[in-house]
C-alpha cells in the first residue's frame, strides 16, 4: 500500500502535488499509510478555473447522462472496494466492522441515490395568479414555474471521519444537479478520496467536472474557498472553521451548506426502556470512538432512573473491546490523531476538574501504540461545566441529572449547538412535545437509526442548510421564477 502514489485531479489530469507530499499516519499503528499531495495555492486555482471553465457543458448535460455516470461510477467504485476498504480503514483507524459495512459501502449507495436525485423532477409548477393591471404591465392570469438550477462551482471540504461517504454525500447531489466541484478532504486521512476521484474520472466524468486537491494545512481549504471561481461552500467540520469560511465566502454572496459540531443531548425519562436508552447512548463509544457529530454524548437523565442510567452506562463502557481495529471483536479504535487525543483529555480534565466525576475511563488504555482513549463516563456534572458545553469528538459521555420535563429541554438546548438530540420515553405524546421545543435539526425518539431521505442539517452553531435525500438536490441548486401571460 505504501508505494502506491496518490495524485491530485485537477481538469482530469491526475498530478503530483507542487510541493512535494506529506505523510498519512495510521492512527492505530502509527505507521505509514502512504503520502498525500501537498497542493500549491496555483494548483487550487487551476483546480477551481478548471471547474468554472467545464460548468457550461456540463450544466447543459440531460438529468439521464449524469444519472448513467453517477450510476456508472458506483459500479467502479464497487469494483474497487477490496481496495479500498483496506485503505479507508488505515488512514481513518475504523474499526474493520465500520470501514466494511459503512465507509465504502455508504458512500456507494450515496451514488446511486443521487443517480436516481439526478431524475427527480426540477421544475415545480405554480398555481396561475390573476393579476390586476398595474403600471408595470397589463393585468391578466400569470402562469409560473420554478426552477431548480445548479449554483455553479461548489468547493465540497469535509472532515476526517468519514472521508469517502462524506464527500459522496457532497459530490452525489452537487453532481446531479448540474454542478462542477472542488474537493477538498480533511489532511488527516484524503488518499481514499484521491482514489474516489480516480474511478470518478475513470466513470467518464468529463475533465473539470471533478476535481480533487489536498494539503496538510488549512490553507488548501482556505485558497479554495477565496477562489473567485468558486460559487458555493459545501463545507462539513468544526464550528470555528464554519465561522471563518462563512465570514470568507459572505463577502462575495458565495452559497453555503454548513455542517458543523454537534454535541447531542440524550433526555433519558423516568419511563424509558434503559436498555434502549444504554444501549443507544453506548454508540457515543462504539461508533467510531465517538468521532461523530450526532453521536448522544450529553445524557440529560431524570433522577428517577439516574443512578440506573449511570450503572447501566458504566457496565456497558467496561464491556467493549478497545484496541487493533483490525481484530473483528474490538469495538473501540484510536482517535484520528496525538493532537485529537491530547484535546479530548483535556477536556475530561476540566471536566472533572469543575465537579464532575469521573465514573470510568479517562484514561490511556495499555497498548504499544496508537492514539487511543478509553471510553469514558463522566457524571453529576452541572449544565455549565466544560465537558458538557464543549464538543469532544471522543468516546466520552457526560451525565447531567434533571428533575421535571422543562429543566430537561432547558438543559437540552442550553449548549450552542443544536445538530442532533435524542428523547428517550414510553410516552409517544411527550416524546413529540418535547421534540418540538428541542432547538435542534434533528430528534431521535428511542434510537439512533436515521432515515436517510429526512433533511439533515443543525440549528444554531451546528450550521446552515439542510442536505439528505431530495433536500441534498435543493441544497445544490438555486431556484429561479419564470412568469408568462395565460
Ligand atoms: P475541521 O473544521 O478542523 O476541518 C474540516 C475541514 O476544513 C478540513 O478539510 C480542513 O482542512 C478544512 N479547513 C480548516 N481550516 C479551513 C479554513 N480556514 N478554510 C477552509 N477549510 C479549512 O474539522 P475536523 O477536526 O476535521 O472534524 C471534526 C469536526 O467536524 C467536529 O466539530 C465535528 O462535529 C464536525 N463534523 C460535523 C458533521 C455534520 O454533519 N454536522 C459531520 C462530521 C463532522
Amino acid at each position: 500500500m505504501a508505494a502506491q502514489a496518490f495524485r491530485l485531479l485537477i481538469a482530469g489530469e491526475q498530478v503530483g502535488g507542487d510541493r512535494g507530499t506529506y505523510d498519512i499516519v495510521n492512527p492505530a499503528t502509527e505507521t505509514v499509510v502512504g503520502q498525500a499531495p501537498e497542493a500549491s495555492t496555483a494548483q487550487v486555482e487551476a483546480a477551481a478555473e478548471a471547474a468554472a471553465d467545464a460548468f457550461p457543458a456540463w450544466s447543459r448535460t440531460t438529468p439521464e447522462e449524469r444519472a448513467a455516470l453517477l450510476d456508472r461510477a458506483a459500479d467502479l467504485l464497487r469494483e474497487r472496494m477490496d481496495e479500498l476498504i483496506p485503505l479507508v480503514q488505515a488512514e481513518t483507524g475504523a474499526t474493520m466492522r465500520v470501514a466494511k459495512t459503512m465507509q465504502v459501502p455508504t458512500c456507494i449507495e450515496r451514488f446511486r441515490r443521487y443517480a436516481r436525485g439526478a431524475l427527480e423532477p426540477a421544475t415545480i409548477p405554480l398555481p396561475p395568479s390573476e393579476m390586476p393591471t398595474t403600471a408595470l404591465a397589463p393585468g391578466g392570469i400569470m402562469g409560473a414555474i420554478a426552477v431548480r438550477q445548479p449554483v455553479g462551482v461548489v468547493a465540497c471540504i469535509t472532515p476526517y471521519n468519514f472521508p469517502i461517504v462524506n464527500m459522496a454525500g457532497k459530490i452525489g447531489p452537487a453532481l446531479a444537479m448540474g454542478n462542477t466541484v472542488v474537493v477538498k478532504p480533511a489532511p488527516q486521512d484524503p488518499l481514499a478520496v484521491t482514489v474516489f476521484g480516480e474511478v470518478l474520472r475513470d466513470a467518464g466524468f468529463p475533465p473539470g467536472v471533478v476535481n480533487v486537491i489536498t494539503g496538510s494545512g488549512a490553507d488548501a481549504g482556505q485558497a479554495l474557498v477565496a477562489s473567485e471561481h468558486v460559487d458555493m461552500v459545501s463545507f462539513t467540520g468544526s464550528t470555528p472553521v464554519g465561522r471563518a469560511i462563512g465570514e470568507v465566502a459572505g463577502r462575495d454572496m458565495k452559497r453555503l451548506l454548513l455542517e458543523l459540531g454537534g454535541k447531542g443531548a440524550g433526555i433519558v425519562f423516568d419511563d424509558a426502556d434503559l436498555a434502549t436508552a444504554i444501549g443507544t447512548i453506548s454508540s457515543v463509544w462504539a461508533f467510531h470512538s465517538g468521532q461523530i457529530c450526532t453521536a448522544p454524548t450529553r445524557v440529560i437523565a431524570q433522577r428517577g432512573v439516574y443512578d440506573q442510567v449511570v450503572a447501566g452506562l458504566q457496565k456497558a463502557a467496561g464491556r467493549l473491546k478497545v484496541g487493533d481495529p483490525l481484530e473483528p471483536d474490538t469495538v473501540v479504535g484510536p482517535l484520528i490523531s496525538d493532537v485529537q487525543r491530547s484535546r479530548v483529555e483535556a477536556l475530561i480534565a476540566a471536566g472533572v476538574e469543575q465537579g464532575g466525576e469521573l465514573v470510568v475511563g479517562g484514561q490511556r488504555p495499555d497498548l504499544a501504540t496508537g492514539f487511543y482513549v478509553a471510553p469514558t463516563l463522566i457524571a453529576g456534572c452541572k449544565p455549565d461545566n466544560a465537558a458538557v458545553q464543549q464538543e469532544f469528538f471522543g468516546p466520552v459521555v457526560v451525565v447531567v441529572p434533571f428533575d421535571d420535563e422543562d429543566e430537561a429541554v432547558a438543559v437540552a438546548n442550553g449548549t450552542e449547538f443544536g445538530l442532533y438530540d435524542y428523547v428517550f420515553t414510553a410516552d409517544t405524546a411527550r416524546a413529540m412535545r418535547v421534540a418540538r421545543q428541542l432547538r435542534t435539526g434533528n430528534v431521535g425518539i428511542n434510537t439512533a437509526q436515521r432515515n436517510h431521505e429526512a433533511p439533515f442539517g443543525g440549528f444554531k452553531m451546528s450550521g446552515v442548510g439542510r442536505d439528505g435525500g431530495s433536500f441534498g438536490l435543493h441544497a445544490y441548486s438555486e431556484l429561479q421564477s419564470i412568469v408568462w401571460p395565460g
